[in-house]
């Protein structure tokens, strides 16, 4: 049996003569999380909306567990950006009412929804009314609300935006259990070390094109330059082969000259008898690959689409 769950093929959509999004093509494997990242108005809303039949796309097509989307949709569950519960609604019968809308029986809902209301830290406002709780702690009641009807794919559009450090914490431990269930997730954020701690692979939008499509590590390995991350406990002054040497906190970056390698400058190290406490080849975090693209310091690869750092 096939892991993908959720394929999304040569999406595109226009809004009038704006192409918000431009034949962009990925999968959501069971037992994933999946990034789904790009700066302000790169098409994320817009491919998750897709995804879950709010919009339709002008061409192209998604897939869920096989089906078309309109034949799946109970499978999945979202969690949009703009949220909203009614003010005056009670948490539990909210919660309650949308399960049952989903198809589940009321005692089983009743049961579920207490369970993870307590879980989520809330139990204390299982009557209280939506108005009354914070915008955090509404959140948390709408993720609970997504999870009722138990879907294997999950879709989630900034779920950490308001929370504070404990409660995104506690959400991203929910997030990990259920990726252990084998649900799969895919999860749109701006949190690049989130999306670094929490996600198994990453596609990256920009301009409504896929430019950056893998594994955490693929693409921060991919975006690697001549550089190295060492530790050491004097100064590395006059290394034969390196161009520069920028100091950070708990360490140093080592430019190499073009035609020096790793282990040449590893070598000069031992020959000056210096403790090497780290000596890696410098990935850089996501962070400053998400700003390259949203930069535009990128070059097109022709050959499959994708976009690789200029050098
Ligand atoms: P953000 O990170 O700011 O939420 P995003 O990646 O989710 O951005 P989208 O909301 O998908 O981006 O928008 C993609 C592009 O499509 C933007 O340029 C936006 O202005 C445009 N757009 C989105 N919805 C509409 C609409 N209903 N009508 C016209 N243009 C739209």
């Amino acid at each position: 049996m096939t892991d993908i769950v959720l394929e999304a093929t040569r999406l595109t959509k226009n809004y009038n003569s704006f192409r918000a999004l431009d034949g962009v093509s990925f999968v959501l494997r069971r037992g994933e999380i999946l990034g789904l990242l790009g700066p302000n108005g790169a098409g994320k809303t817009t491919t998750l909306r897709m995804l879950v039949d709010i919009i339709r796309p002008d061409e192209g097509s998604v897939r869920v567990m096989g089906k078309p989307i309109e034949e799946a949709k109970d499978r999945l569950a979202y969690l949009p950006e703009e949220r909203g519960l009614y003010p005056k609604g009670r948490i539990l019968e909210t919660l309650v009412y949308f399960a049952e809308l989903k198809g589940v029986a009321r005692k089983v809902a009743e049961l579920k929804a207490r369970e993870w209301l307590e879980r989520l830290g809330l139990g204390q406002h299982i009557k209280s009314r939506a108005e009354q709780l914070s915008k955090g702690m509404q959140q948390k009641v709408q993720l609970i609300g997504a999870l009722l009807h138990d879907p294997d794919i999950l879709l989630l559009d900034e779920p950490f935006s308001g929370l504070d450090p404990l409660n995104t914490q506690i959400i991203e431990e929910v997030m990990k259990d259920l990726r252990k269930q084998g649900k799969a997730l895919l999860l749109s954020t701006h949190l690049m070390h989130q999306a670094e701690d929490l996600c198994d692979r990453v596609v990256m939008l920009n301009h409504g094109r896929l430019v950056l499509e893998g594994s955490v590590l693929e693409v921060r390995q991919r975006f690697s330059d001549q550089s190295l991350f060492v530790e050491v406990d004097e100064p590395l002054d006059g290394l034969h082969g390196v161009a520069e040497v920028r100091r950070h906190e708990r360490g140093c970056r080592l430019f190499l000259q073009s035609h020096v390698t790793p282990q040449q400058i590893l070598a000069e190290l031992v020959h000056r008898n210096i403790t090497v406490r780290r000596f890696e080849i410098y990935t850089p975090p996501l962070e400053e690959i998400f700003i390259k693209v949203a930069s535009g310091s990128l070059s097109t690869d022709s050959s499959n689409g994708l976009t690789s750092v200029a050098p």
